[in-house]
Formats: structure tokens, sequence, C-alpha cells
């Protein structure tokens, strides 16, 4: 897991517009090594651009991206060895349910015993253990998601994990059953998790660190959460 810097990081998709045009607004911002953040804001605000300007997804207009204090802003996505989980399933449509959560460990060639390992580990963790043998394409929508989710947990060796509302076409009874199971994901492997979400309550359960997002960033927050319910310090940057 890395220490991801943002840099004046921000993002126009209209590069010829004025800065009213902001999709993000330049920020400056370190997300820790090992830390679990939720980005709570809502629809248009900028969330999903400032996730695909970390994975390199969109190249940012302004400013930089860096792991590890190495800059990564001019690097592809296949470069930057980060998992990113989609707000709708994305699965390997031939493939068994196995295969689709091995993909990543087979691209990077590991020991088969190491990758049968890392499979059940996960399908465990979501509940896929009884579907492993299943052509995924048959699945429900939900246990389509909880594969993207998956391939996401899968790798131990990535320098984050972004989640962008992966949650959303989950029925709500195992939603909060997979809120619990993240969360335990993350005291157990201590990921660099950023998790994208416009649900106050799965802000707050999820994660350490809660950004709020307003109007592409204009007015960022950060609130700390301890693990333990104390009331939440405050602190705030950019641009408001
Ligand atoms: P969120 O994920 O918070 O819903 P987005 O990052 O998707 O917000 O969008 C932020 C703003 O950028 C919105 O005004 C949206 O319409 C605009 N936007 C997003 N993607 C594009 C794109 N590919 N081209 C032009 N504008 C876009
Ligand atoms: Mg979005």
């Amino acid at each position: 897991m890395a220490r991801i810097d943002l840099d004046h990081l921000g993002h126009t998709y209209d590069s010829s517009g004025p800065q009213s045009t902001y999709a993000l607004e330049p920020f400056t911002h370190t997300w820790e090594d090992g830390e679990t953040y939720a980005i709570l804001g809502p629809s248009g605000c900028g969330k999903t651009t400032l996730l695909n300007a970390i994975s390199g997804i969109i190249k940012p207009s302004e400013g930089r991206v860096l792991f590890e204090g190495k800059d990564v802003t001019e690097l592809p996505t296949a470069q930057r060895n980060i998992a990113q989980v989609f707000q709708f399933p994305v699965i390997y449509r031939t493939m068994t349910v196995f295969e689709n959560l091995a993909f990543p460990l087979v691209c990077r060639n590991l020991p088969e015993q190491v990758i049968k390992a890392r499979v059940l580990e996960v399908a465990e963790l979501l509940n896929l253990t009884s579907s492993l043998h299943l052509a995924a394409l048959r699945l429900s929508a939900d246990a389509k998601q909880l594969i993207s989710l998956g391939r996401g947990l899968v790798r131990n060796d990535v320098a984050a994990i972004l989640l962008d509302e992966p949650l959303t076409v989950i029925d709500p009874q195992l939603k909060f059953e997979l809120r619990r199971k993240l969360k335990e994901v993350n005291r157990r492997y201590g990921l660099t998790l950023v998790y994208v979400t416009h649900d106050q309550t799965e802000a707050m359960t999820l994660a350490n660190k809660v950004v709020v997002m307003n109007r592409g960033a204009a007015s960022f927050r950060s609130e700390r959460r301890s693990s333990c319910s104390s009331a939440p310090r405050m602190h705030s940057w950019g641009t408001s």
C-alpha cells in the first residue's frame, strides 16, 4: 500500500472554458498509507473525476498525483498499481466466478497455490464460496458486483483500492453486511482505501476519515473519526 499525495490536483473537462467549469477544483491533499477514507458528496460534485484522476483513467488538467513521493501523473492506469471498483459490475463474461476473482493474480503469474488461497479467502468474505464454479454471467446483479468487489480486494500488493459507490446495486440487507465486512478487510490487511459514497451512514460506518465534497471541491472538509465513537474533530482546507 502507498501514501498518495494530490498536489494542486484539479480537472476541467472543457479545457477552453473558464475556471467555473471545473469538475474538480484544484486542491492539495494526502491520503495516508493504510488509512480508510470516505469521499462523501452529492451526485455531480466531482467524486468520480477525483478517483479517475488518481487511477489514471483521466489525465488531470492541473496538478500532480504522487505515489510514495513518485510522480505518476503521466503514467497510464496499468502502471499505477491501483485496484478500482466501479458503481456497476464489471465481469469477464466467459469466465467462472473463480476465474474472475483469480484473474488479477493470474496476470501477475503468482503460484497456483497462492492464487487459490487468496481467491478462497476473498470468496468466503463475500459469501461467494458456493458460486465459485458457476459462470459469472449467470449470476444476479448483486452477485456480479460482489465479484467486482472481490477482484478489487484479491491483490495485496496494490498501492490503493478505490471504490466508486460500489454498493449502489446491492440489496439493502446485504449492504449492511458488506459494509461490516469491508471494515473487517481493512482491519485485517491495512489497506489504503478510498471509498466514494453519497450515503452519510455508509461513509461514517466505513471510514476513519470522511472527506466532504461540494460543487467540485469548492467546500472540502475532512472529518477525522477515531475507531470509537467520540466526537469528530473537523478541519477544512481548499478554497472555502
Ligand atoms: P460524481 O461522481 O460526484 O457524481 P463526476 O465526477 O461524475 O461527479 O462529475 C463531476 C462533473 O463533471 C459533473 O458536472 C459532470 O456532469 C461532469 N462530467 C463528468 N464526466 C464528464 C465527461 N466525461 N465530460 C464532460 N463532463 C463530465
Ligand atoms: Mg460518480
